[in-house]
């Protein structure tokens, strides 16, 4: 479990104010991996009861953009959140339930895939989905 204090400490490297809402949000993606909006916001309400849906969207949207939580959003389905940062891991995901994995590196470091043509770019980085049914929906 990440402490206050630990939130606390990346909230400030990420140059973001320290409030209760962000670091309840915090904790609830890192309790939580891949938890959907709806989610967070329970999880954070446990925390912080009278916080509104739109501040926990503006802290899901900061804390996105500032690099501390990741946003995944598979076609079709809705933004899930991590805290599993900057390893360039992938997912696979379950078509019928949504249910999410993560999945390392394909093949040794990042981009672990060669693209076919890179146009001229440098590429540091490769997402890759992989879809299919998990086992409780195999059954
Ligand atoms: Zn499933
Ligand atoms: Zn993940």
């Amino acid at each position: 479990m990440l402490t206050d204090d630990a939130c606390a400490a990346q909230l400030r490297s990420a140059r973001l104010r320290v409030t209760r809402p962000r670091v309840a949000v915090m904790r609830a993606v890192h309790a939580h991996p891949h938890a959907d909006t709806d989610t967070v916001l329970r999880l954070t309400r446990h925390e912080v009861p009278d916080v509104s849906q739109q501040t926990v969207y503006d802290v899901l949207s900061a804390l996105t953009s500032a690099g501390l939580i990741r946003r995944i959003q598979p076609t079709g389905h809705v933004s899930r959140y991590e805290s599993r940062i900057g390893d360039n891991h992938h997912h696979v995901v379950c078509r019928s339930c949504g249910a999410i994995g993560d999945v390392d590196c394909a093949v040794g470091a990042a981009p672990c895939l060669n693209a076919s043509d890179d146009h001229g770019f440098v590429i540091d980085e490769a997402e890759v989905v992989y879809w299919g049914l998990c086992p409780d929906c195999r059954r």
